[in-house]
């Protein structure tokens, strides 16, 4: 199956019970049994519900991966991969990261004795010198959030497989229409899927896909056991999104281009972050590794201004100032003082989230629209 009938079919059969053919919301908590364990497949809704298991068949589908799992946030999803380490283990981390993965590295699992090191990975090779006997995970985002670096999955992979280490790719910027990190040798591959595999700004969820079957049962093992799943109502939400999840990225990649290029052009603009121009610094690989380059455009301000960059924000119409992205909406944010006010200011500027960058979700409106808006705005 390809990917454009994968979003709309794949790991997706009509309802048992009356043949529906959209998933059933099965609002339930728990499944009538015959006999005491004699049940059909189905006991309690933290463990296993229906339209929560037709969703992981999607996402595993989606991934090129055999098995999937569905959360109640991104951040739940990572929290489960985490939870394979033991105190005294060693994460290596890209350093250029979403924001509440920091916190939840830096202020949760730090005081359970886990260390971590933020490494910039763009060039790959810099990597190996932070492995340890005690190294476990490598935790990888591409492109990052908000800078748009791009990093090299397979030459990542390549470290990960020599040191026996598992690898570990937040696919949310990219999303599977772009991205499959499972093929290029990653063992997990992670989704906010509140940003564009539900796409609609309506429900928060996280997602992970594996293929390794020993890999998956420690996770489903977690996922009951820890309990952070979503409700069947979300499960629905998701799965309905993600029919249209290849329509919506094209037109997505579309006006991020014509965005990232307007910008490129304009006088009072001094770097755009898009990993679709010629001169971004991994252009090669990001053109190497993704379909197209997405919906996701960074900028900044000549003469570095915090006001200006504030005014800019506020002076948006059709781009909503909000937290979050891979809506059909535009959305523009001010990261450092929204998504990653949570990093210390030393941390955040070094990896050029500075005080005038904006951070763009692109929508899928009529791009001229979207354009005249932020020609209004930056004035
Ligand atoms: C939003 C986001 C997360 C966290 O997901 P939630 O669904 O908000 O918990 C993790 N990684 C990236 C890249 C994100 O954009």
């Amino acid at each position: 199956m390809k990917f454009n009938t994968k979003t709309i079919h794949g790991g997706q059969e009509p309802d048992v019970a009356h043949g529906s053919v959209m998933p059933p919301i099965y609002q339930t908590t728990t499944y009538a049994q015959s006999t005491p364990g004699g049940h059909k497949g189905y006991e309690y809704s933290r463990t296993h519900n229906p339209t929560r298991h037709a969703l992981e068949q999607s996402f595993a589908s989606l991934e090129s991966g055999n098995y999937g799992l569905a959360f109640g946030s991104g951040l739940a999803a990572i929290d489960a991969v985490l939870k394979l380490m033991k105190p005294g283990d060693e994460v290596i981390s890209t350093n250029d990261l979403y924001g509440g993965t920091y916190r939840l590295f830096t202020k949760i699992y730090e005081d359970f004795g886990i260390k971590f090191h933020f490494v910039g990975m763009h060039n790959a090779d810099k990597i190996e010198s932070y492995i340890t006997s005690k190294t476990k995970l490598i935790w990888v985002e591409t492109p990052t959030n908000p800078m748009m670096n791009i990093i090299d999955i397979k030459a990542i992979t390549k470290i990960s497989k020599k040191h026996n280490l598992l690898l570990a790719v937040d696919n949310t910027f990219a999303t599977p229409y772009l991205q499959q990190p499972l093929d290029l040798g990653a063992d997990i591959v992670m989704h906010s899927a509140t940003k564009y595999l539900g796409g609609h700004s309506d429900v928060v969820m996280g997602a992970l896909v594996v293929r390794d079957k020993e890999l998956a049962d420690k996770l489903y093992f977690i996922q009951n056991a820890s309990g952070a799943i979503c409700g069947p109502q979300d499960a629905f939400l998701v799965l309905r999104g993600i029919k249209t999840l290849h329509v919506r990225m094209q037109r997505h990649c579309e006006n991020g281009r014509a965005v990232a290029e307007f910008l490129d052009n304009h006088p009072k603009i001094e770097n755009v972050y898009w990993p679709g121009f010629k001169n971004h610094p991994n252009h090669d690989i990001a053109k190497s590794q993704m379909k197209d380059f997405g919906g996701m455009v960074s900028f900044r301000t000549k003469g570095n201004n915090y006001e200006e960059a504030i005014k800019i924000v506020e002076n948006l119409n059709i781009f909503t100032l909000a937290e979050s992205l891979g809506g059909v909406e535009s959305l523009a944010g001010h990261p450092a003082s929204m998504t990653h006010a949570s990093i210390p200011k030393d941390e955040r500027e070094k990896t050029g989230v500075v005080d005038s960058l904006i951070r763009l979700s692109v929508g899928i409106e009529d791009k001229e629209d979207l354009i005249a808006d932020l020609k209004q705005a930056i004035g």
